[in-house]
C-alpha cells in the first residue's frame, strides 16, 4: 500500500512538473494544478488558498467547488478549517468537517455536500504561503499516506510559487517578494537610511523540487551529508572538542548531522518524489514551524542549529555558496537573522543600515552598530524570508520600523527626512570649531562616545573636545580569544595618537552576564543586568582587569591617561579598583617601563546607590561620569532592553532630575568634575536641561554634537535653570511640557 502510494505521489509530482512545461500561465496553470491533484488523489475537490496579505487567505483556484467563488471567497487566518491550518501550520484531517470545532461554511462555494476534509499548509522554509485542501463527499478519513502525499505536493507548490511560475495573465498570483512589506521591530540604533538589501546569508534557490530518479537523489543527499559531517568535524577540531560555548554549539551540530531521525524523514520525502534539496527544505520548514511554538530557550536554540545545518546542506546540494555571484549594492542595508560583532565590523561603515530578526539592544552586534553609528532595527521578524538581494529598503531606526520595497510615497517621505537631516548636519558643520557657549556665557564641554579606533576620525569631524567614554569591551567582543596585552596596548596607543592630545576617558571592561565574551564561561543568572558584570567581575577575578590596566599604562606611556571604572555601586569597590591601578603603576615603574605623565581615575555613576556614597568617595575620585542608560534603568526599575518598558520613563521626570540635582550638589561640595555620558546627553532637550542643572561636560554620539551645540548656543541656560527650579519647587511631575513651551518662545 505504502509503495503504491509512494509511486502515486511520484507520478503526481512528475505530472505537476510536466504541466509546467506546457504553455499555459497564471490562472490557467493554477487551475490545471488543482485538476491534476484532484484526479491523482481521487477526490472531488482540490482547492488552493493563498495569502493575500498577512492576515487574509483567498480561494485562488479550485477543482470541484463553484468557479464563481474563485478570487471572491476570503477568510482570515484562524477562521474556519482553512484558516486554522494556516494559523497552526498543521494539517487537519477529518471525515466530518461540519462537526469540527470552528468549521465555517462558505455558501458561495457550494461545499456543503462535501464531508471529508484534508488541508495542509503551503509553506516554504517557515514562510506561510497558503493552504492546499482536498475534499470528498464520502465520509472517510484520509490515510496517512494520502496526507503525506499532499504535504509533499504542497511543498512543491510552495517552490513553484517561489519561482513565480503562477504569475502571468489574469494575475492568479502576484509574484512573491514584490509587494511592499512593513516590519515593526525595535530600535537597536537610531537613525534613518535608505538603500538596497544585502543578505548576510543569501537565500538558496531550489529550482528542481521534483526528483526524477529517487536512487540518484538519495545518493546526492548521502554525499552532501557526508560532506557536511566532514565540515562540522573540521570545525570541531579547530575550536577544540566541546570546548566552551562555541564547542557546545558545534557538538549540537554534530548531533544533528548524525541524527537518524532527520535523515530518515528526508529519505522518505525523496522516496515520495522530492529532489534531495526539496527534501531538506521540507524538513527545514517543519523545524521552523516547530520553532514558532517552542517556548523553551534551549530547545529553540537547538532548532536554530538544525536550521543552520539545513542551510549548509542546501548550499552543498545546490552549489550555491555564500558567494552567489551577486554584487553588493552601492548602498547596502544588511539583512540577517543575527550577526556576530566581528562579521559586522568586517562590513564596517560601508553599510547604510542593519536589520536583524533577532538581536537585542545590548547584543554585541548592537554595540558595534552603535559604535559605527549605523541605524539598526532588531526583532524584524521574518525579514530574511521576505527580502531578496537588491530589494529597496528603508530603515527607520528611530521608530524601529523597516519598509521593504516601499511605496514611492513612503520612500519619498523618508528621502525628504534624510535630506533634511543631511542639510542640518551641514549647518552644524559650520559650528564645528565654535564653543558650546550659551547666551548667558556658560560654556558646556561636548565630548563624544567611542569604542573603536575607527571612531576617532569623528573627533575632528564633529568638533568634540575629547572622548568622554571609550567603551573598551568592543576589542574583547570581536575576538575569539582574550586579546594579548601587547595587542591592547598598541590599540590604546593608536587611540591616543588619533586623538592628537585630546582627552580620552577609557572605561575598563564592562562585560559579564548578558555581554558574554565568546571565550568566557557563561554564568546563568536570573537578572544579568543586575548580576555579575563590569567592575564586579574585575574585582572578583582580577586577571583580565590587571592585564587591561597594564595595557592602558603602556599605551599611554609618556602621555596623560584617564581611566574610569564602570558600574561602581559603592565606595569600597572604587577604592579597590583604584588601588589595583596604583599597584600596576608601581609594577610598571619597577619593570622600568615609561609611565603616563598624569593619571586621572574616575568612576561611572550608574547605580543610584553611588549618589549616596560617603563624602570620602567624592573626595577620592578625580571625576564622576553619569552613565544615564544604566542609572535610569535602575532608578525607575525598568529594563533598558525591554521594549515594553524602556521608553516608559522620561529623563525629564522631576524624580530623576532631583537625583541629578543631588549629584551635582555633592560634586560641587568636593569640587569633583562631573560629566554625563548616557544616551540622554545626545538628545538636545535633555542635554539642555542637564546643562542647566549644572552638568558642564556632556559626552554623546558624534552625530549628536551638532544639534546639541546648536541648541545650547541659542539659549540662556541660567533662565532655563530658573524655570526648572521653579517647576521642581512647584511640584511638576515632568518638566518636559514647560521646557518645550519655553523653547517655543525662544528665537531658535
Ligand atoms: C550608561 O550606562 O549610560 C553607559 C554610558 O554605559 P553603557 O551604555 O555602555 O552601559
Ligand atoms: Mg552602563
Amino acid at each position: 500500500m505504502a509503495d503504491r502510494t509512494e509511486s502515486e505521489s511520484r507520478k503526481l509530482l512528475r505530472r505537476l512538473r510536466d504541466s509546467l512545461a506546457e504553455a499555459d500561465a497564471g490562472q490557467a496553470r493554477l487551475d490545471h494544478v488543482t485538476h491534476l491533484i484532484a484526479d491523482s488523489i481521487d477526490c472531488e475537490v482540490c482547492s488552493i488558498y493563498l495569502f493575500r496579505d498577512d492576515d487574509t487567505l483567498e480561494l485562488c483556484a479550485t477543482e470541484g467547488l463553484k468557479p464563481e467563488a474563485v478570487h471572491k471567497t476570503r477568510m482570515r487566518v484562524g477562521e474556519g478549517l482553512v484558516g486554522r491550518v494556516a494559523k497552526t501550520s498543521s494539517p487537519i484531517n477529518t471525515a466530518d468537517a461540519p462537526s469540527e470545532r470552528g468549521f465555517r461554511y462558505m455558501p458561495e462555494t457550494g461545499e456543503e455536500i462535501f464531508s471529508s476534509f484534508l488541508g495542509v499548509p503551503i509553506q516554504r522554509r517557515g514562510e506561510k504561503l497558503g493552504v492546499l485542501v482536498v475534499q470528498s463527499k464520502e465520509k472517510r478519513l484520509f490515510s496517512e499516506d494520502e496526507l503525506y502525499a499532499l504535504e509533499v505536493v504542497a511543498m512543491v507548490l510552495a517552490e513553484m510559487t517561489e519561482l513565480g511560475v503562477f504569475v502571468g495573465e489574469g494575475e492568479a498570483l502576484s509574484a512573491l517578494h514584490q509587494h511592499p512589506v512593513t516590519f515593526r521591530g525595535a530600535t537597536g540604533q537610531e537613525g534613518t537610511a535608505e538603500g538596497h538589501v544585502w543578505l548576510h546569508e543569501p537565500r538558496v534557490v531550489v529550482t528542481n523540487p521534483v526528483g526524477d530518479d529517487p536512487a540518484r537523489e538519495l545518493e546526492r543527499l548521502s554525499e552532501a551529508v557526508s560532506e557536511l559531517r566532514l565540515s562540522v568535524d573540521a570545525m570541531l577540531s579547530v575550536t577544540g572538542q566541546g570546548d566552551g560555548e562555541q564547542g557546545q554549539v558545534l557538538e549540537a551540530y554534530r548531533m544533528f548531522a548524525n541524527s537518524r531521525g532527520w535523515m530518515r524523514r528526508m529519505e522518505e520525502d525523496i522516496a515520495r518524489g522530492l529532489s534531495a534539496e526539496a527534501a531538506v527544505e521540507k524538513e527545514q520548514s517543519a523545524a521552523r514551524a516547530r520553532l514558532e511554538t517552542v517556548p523553551d530557550p534551549y530547545l529553540r536554540e537547538r532548532l536554530h542549529d538544525l536550521d543552520d545545518l539545513s542551510n549548509r546542506l542546501l548550499r552543498i546540494l545546490t552549489g550555491q555558496g555564500n558567494d552567489t555571484g551577486a554584487e553588493m549594492p552601492a548602498d547596502p542595508v544588511l539583512v540577517a537573522r543575527n550577526i556576530g560583532p566581528a562579521e559586522l565590523l568586517d562590513y564596517g561603515r560601508r553599510l547604510k543600515g542593519v536589520v536583524l530578526e533577532e538581536g537585542s539592544v545590548g547584543s554585541h552586534a548592537a554595540v558595534v552598530a552603535r559604535a559605527l553609528a549605523i541605524p539598526l532595527v532588531i526583532h524584524a521578524e521574518r525579514i530574511t524570508t521576505e527580502a531578496l538581494n537588491g530589494d529597496r529598503i528603508v530603515v527607520d531606526g528611530d521608530q524601529g520600523v523597516v519598509h521593504l520595497r516601499p511605496e514611492e510615497t513612503i520612500a519619498k517621505a523618508y528621502r525628504d527626512k534624510i535630506a533634511m537631516q543631511a542639510a542640518a548636519q551641514d549647518r552644524y558643520a559650520a559650528l564645528r570649531d565654535k564653543p558650546a557657549t550659551a547666551r548667558c556665557g556658560t560654556t558646556i564641554a561636548l565630548h563624544m562616545n567611542a569604542g573603536l579606533l575607527a571612531d576617532l576620525p569623528s573627533l575632528t569631524g564633529s568638533g568634540a573636545e575629547g572622548v568622554g567614554l571609550f567603551r573598551t569591551e568592543l576589542q574583547f567582543l570581536i575576538r575569539a580569544h582574550v586579546p594579548k596585552r601587547a595587542e591592547l596596548a598598541r590599540i590604546y596607543s593608536g587611540v591616543l595618537d588619533a586623538a592628537m592630545g585630546k582627552r580620552v576617558a577609557f572605561r575598563t571592561l564592562d562585560i559579564g552576564s548578558d555581554k558574554v565574551l565568546p571565550y568566557m564561561k557563561r554564568v546563568e543568572e536570573p537578572n544579568p543586568a543586575m548580576g555579575w558584570r563590569a567592575i564586579r567581575v574585575g574585582l572578583d577575578k582580577p586577571g583580565v582587569l590587571r592585564m587591561q590596566l597594564q595595557a592602558l599604562l603602556r599605551g599611554a606611556a609618556g602621555r596623560p591617561l584617564t581611566v574610569m571604572f564602570p558600574f561602581v555601586a559603592e565606595f569600597e569597590e572604587f577604592r579597590e579598583a583604584r588601588q589595583m591601578l596604583i599597584d600596576e603603576m608601581e609594577r610598571e615603574r619597577r619593570l622600568g617601563h615609561t609611565l603616563p605623565t598624569t593619571v586621572e581615575v574616575g568612576a561611572m555613576l550608574e547605580t543610584p546607590s553611588l549618589a549616596f556614597a560617603p563624602q570620602a568617595f567624592f573626595e577620592m575620585t578625580d571625576f564622576l561620569s553619569i552613565g544615564g542608560n544604566d542609572l535610569k534603568q535602575f532608578f525607575f526599575a525598568a529594563d533598558r532592553e525591554n521594549e515594553q518598558v524602556r521608553r516608559r520613563y522620561d529623563a525629564l521626570r522631576s524624580s530623576f532630575l532631583r537625583m541629578i540635582q543631588g549629584i551635582v550638589a555633592r560634586c560641587g561640595e568636593t569640587e569633583t568634575a562631573l560629566s554625563f555620558c548616557g544616551e540622554d546627553a545626545g538628545r538636545p532637550v535633555e542635554a539642555l536641561c542637564l546643562a542647566a542643572l549644572g552638568i558642564r561636560t556632556l559626552s554623546m554620539r558624534a552625530a549628536s554634537i551638532g544639534p546639541v551645540k546648536h541648541l545650547i548656543r541659542a539659549v540662556d541656560l541660567s533662565a532655563l535653570r530658573r524655570l526648572l527650579e521653579g517647576e521642581l519647587a512647584g511640584g511638576a511631575d515632568n518638566v518636559r511640557p514647560a521646557v518645550v513651551e519655553w523653547l517655543a518662545t525662544q528665537d531658535i
